[in-house]
């Protein structure tokens, strides 16, 4: 697909095919009066000025705001059944321990694999309208080969039906079903479940809920080594609930991420920053079970690239929207503007390991990217909770496109 985008009022975009960290997280490329030319679905120029005058369809910006497409490197987006009942216990005042996943479990395990496709699509679509263009998702609500697999398959299809990147990500080592001694269902993650994922090609990465009341960092070392194994790269939800020493399994494993970190300590923070594990913050759970922030600030100064994600899952977090997630990350996490989209886009690209294809708009990367209701970055995180995005363009060709605007040039 060709392509002419002109009109840009900002193109605002960080440079680069890995992770940014420290000072330079924050600084993004700005470019007044822009526009980006798209060969066979890449970018293959972007310029300020005058466009060229080319033989292909032309899109105008009508002097908006454009960016990367946003990619959410952490979600649960296939599930069954809500938690709604469990979401207003806490607003009457109970805590969240994560024993709710097993409600889900039982959802997963009584829908099929076409059920569970029909559920995600309407979420995945929302979160293209919100300007998600790539986006993982993580089995572990099936907890045995059988409804593990339904998941990753189910995931597997979404990514074909639907004009968003798909990642997908084995959590078989979620949390502990009822039915097995902890021992026996570690040896089933590894001895089963982590062969047949691999051999149908179904997973890119593997994932290990590690942390007080789950596995531990012996039992998440393990399963993440034998998944490394087979050919999956390792990354691990750490220290969300305490401070188990997951960071520091990350940094000795080479992850390529430590997820939510609420409890990170100093050390875990200079092990993550020397390895160069990407930290991946996702407020949204914060806000929602109002708990502690991450302390992304300190990540930042300690050298480890942040990146966002949306957590979306049915217990700690419905929300998917990357731009509210965004709107947090610079009201409670103190990042700036420039640092949240960076965190949204290019770092976040480098956690699903996809930073050579997108999260920058710069030649040579598929174009990927978002025409705002806005004309300046500011105006993402300030406008809280609104829809901004006017055309959402995945590898060059409109994947959404808002009624009322019109991007046809004059
Ligand atoms: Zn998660």
């Amino acid at each position: 697909m060709d392509l002419l985008i002109q009109g840009i009022g900002q193109l605002v975009t960080p440079l680069g095919k890995g992770p940014l960290s420290g000072s330079d997280q924050g600084r993004l490329q700005v470019l007044d009066d822009a526009y980006i030319v798209v060969r066979e679905g890449r970018i293959a120029e972007v310029g300020q000025g005058s466009p060229p005058r080319l033989p292909c369809p032309t899109m105008d910006a009508q002097g908006r705001l454009v960016t990367p497409g946003l990619v959410d490197p952490h979600t649960h987006a296939v599930f069954a059944g809500t938690r709604v009942a469990e979401f207003l216990a806490r607003t009457r005042g109970d805590r969240y321990t994560g024993g709710g996943i097993l409600t889900t479990v039982a959802a997963v395990r009584a829908a099929s694999e076409d059920e569970l496709v029909e559920l995600a699509r309407p979420r995945l679509l929302r979160m293209l309208q919100e300007g998600t263009t790539t986006v993982e998702i993580k089995s572990g609500y099936g907890l045995t080969t059988e409804d593990e697999l339904k998941m990753l398959r189910a995931i597997r299809r979404l990514s074909e039906a639907l004009p968003l990147t798909v990642v997908p990500t084995f959590l078989g080592a979620h949390a502990f079903p009822g039915e097995l001694p902890r021992e026996e269902y570690i040896e089933l993650v590894v001895e089963e479940m982590l062969p047949q994922v691999a051999k149908e090609g179904l997973a890119r990465f593997c994932d290990v809920f590690c942390d007080r009341g789950f596995f531990t960092v012996e039992e998440a070392r393990l399963v993440l080594t034998r998944g490394r194994e087979h050919g999956l790269s390792p990354k691990l939800h750490a220290d969300e609930l305490a401070d188990v020493g997951a960071a520091g399994l990350a940094a000795e494993l080479k992850a390529v991420s430590a997820d939510h970190l609420l409890h990170v300590s100093d050390r875990g923070m200079e092990k993550l920053a020397e390895a160069g594990v990407v930290g991946v913050l996702l407020p949204g759970t914060a806000f929602v079970l109002s708990e502690p922030y991450p302390p992304a600030r300190r990540l930042i100064q300690a050298g480890v690239p942040v990146a966002l994600g949306t957590d979306f899952n049915p217990g700690s977090c419905p929300i998917s929207s990357l731009p509210l997630v965004m709107s947090l990350a610079v009201l409670r996490l103190g990042l700036s503007p420039e640092e949240a989209l960076c965190a949204a886009t290019l770092n976040a690209a480098a956690v699903v390991g996809l930073a050579e294809e997108v999260g920058s708009l710069e030649p040579g990367k598929l174009a990927d990217l978002v025409i705002w209701d806005a004309h300046e970055l500011g105006e993402l995180p300030y406008f809280i909770g609104h829809r901004l995005a006017l055309v959402v363009v995945k590898a060059g060709e409109v994947a959404w496109r808002t009624s009322g605007f019109s991007p046809t040039p004059s």
